[in-house]
């Protein structure tokens, strides 16, 4: 996990058309197996991105069919799969794992989920100073990622599952920002205070994952990363130098690294990586649209980092900023019901997988507890919930 890279990367490339399950296990297969990623580690740390309660078929979170073949390779190699992920600041972790089933898919597959404190508490974390970083020069891990410190044996490996999608911060995000989910909140706040390109180079010079494969099954381009258009890929890509892994992905959606500001900095610093490529010989799948470039949203959105230090200071511990504002139900995409259109017919009551949070009797959306999953409004059969806020959101049907 730390600054374990080989020089020449293998980055195999495979497509999704027989399952993304049989497309994993082959994707693993060309990088070398399992056994050459687990070594002699006991667990191995999955990083999805489960950053807020968006489907997988949305192209926002990591597929469970995914999850559920590197799984079954960790579990083949005598090791045990350990899910650690915490979602977006803005966004509640258990929220989060009800609406996507978090929960029962890893009781399904053998997959101990780690609860680790988001807030950084010392017990869960240990500090990285990654040499030759310039703005994020301190950040915690999990502590479950460091060496025995009386063994020196590394106890447990790092494998890195992110989506192909765009970002409107960071433009795209991939192997290399993936990462991010799990370090602690404040580590994160850090990152987009300070600059989250150059926080982001600088967090991959600590954080090295032993085995990267972006779900690119479905992807999604334009607003992501979370109400984008779906991009229908089917593709993963897969090797263990992030940088590298990133390259291959931008050439399969038509994007020039240079473009992302995090990937230009990391060419620049640390070099361009040198790789084999295996697996299928994939040409452009789908040119992406990248977000829209709104400068006076993305002062906003970063003023709400810098704003959480003292908010963070008063509040309650675990409370931020960024949560009290979208709980007002001012800011943010969020569902608004409609009562000229509204048959009080129940659906999206029904369909939303977290309590009361619509009242029917009001048509009022709770915005403390609402997680943005827009389930409601799709499934409004009187188009009677409309969505606020910035954002690229669309009905899918
Ligand atoms: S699903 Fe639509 S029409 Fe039915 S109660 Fe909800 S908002 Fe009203
Ligand atoms: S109210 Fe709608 S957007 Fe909010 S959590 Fe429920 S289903 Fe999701």
């Amino acid at each position: 996990m730390l600054a374990t890279q080989p020089a020449i990367d293998t980055i195999a490339i495979t497509r999704t058309f027989d399952g993304i399950e049989a497309a994993t296990h082959r994707v693993i297969s060309q990088i070398g197996g399992m056994a050459s990623v687990i070594r002699e580690a006991k667990i191995a740390v999955l990083k999805p991105n489960f950053v807020a309660g968006r489907s997988a078929e949305t192209g926002s979170t990591t597929s469970f069919a995914l999850l559920k073949a590197v799984a079954a390779e960790v579990h083949a190699c005598g090791a045990e799969p350990v899910l650690c992920e915490t979602p977006g600041t803005e966004f509640d972790r258990e929220a989060t794992y009800t609406i996507l089933g978090v929960e029962k898919f890893c009781a399904d597959n053998g997959i101990r989920i780690v609860r680790i404190d988001p807030e950084g508490g010392e017990q869960d974390w240990i500090e990285l100073r990654p040499a030759g970083a310039k703005s994020l020069r301190r950040f915690r891990i999990p502590r479950l990622l460091c060496r025995d410190p009386i063994n020196r044996v590394q106890e447990a490996c790092f494998i890195n599952l992110p989506v192909l999608k765009t970002h409107v911060v960071s433009t795209m995000t991939l192997g290399m920002k993936n990462p991010m989910g799990i370090l602690p909140r404040p580590d994160r706040r850090a990152m987009h205070t300070f600059g989250i390109a150059q926080c982001i180079v600088d967090m991959n010079r600590g954080l090295k994952p032993d085995l990267t494969i972006v779900d690119g099954s479905v992807g999604q381009d334009g607003e992501g990363p979370l109400y984008g258009d779906k991009a229908d890929l089917q593709v993963l890509v897969a090797g263990r130098d992030s940088l590298a892994v990133d390259l291959v992905c931008c050439q399969l959606v038509g994007i020039k690294p240079r473009a992302i500001p995090h990937l230009k900095l990391a060419l620049e610093q640390l070099g361009k990586p040198s790789w084999t490529q295996v697996g299928e010989d994939v040409s452009m799948i789908k040119q992406f649209r990248l977000p829209e470039q709104r400068s006076l949203y993305r002062f906003i959105f970063w003023l709400m980092y810098p704003l959480d230090y003292p908010y963070s200071w008063m509040a309650e511990r675990g409370k931020h900023f960024c949560t009290t504002l979208y709980g007002t139900g001012l800011v943010g995409t969020r569902p608004q019901i409609n009562e000229a259109s509204c048959t009080h017919c129940g659906i999206c009551v029904k369909t939303c997988p977290l309590p009361n949070v619509i009242d029917l009797k009001t048509l009022k959306v709770n915005y403390k507890t609402c997680q943005r999953c827009l389930l409601c409004y799709e499934a409004c059969p009187e188009n009677a919930i409309s969505v606020k806020g910035y954002s690229g959101a669309r009905r899918s049907s």
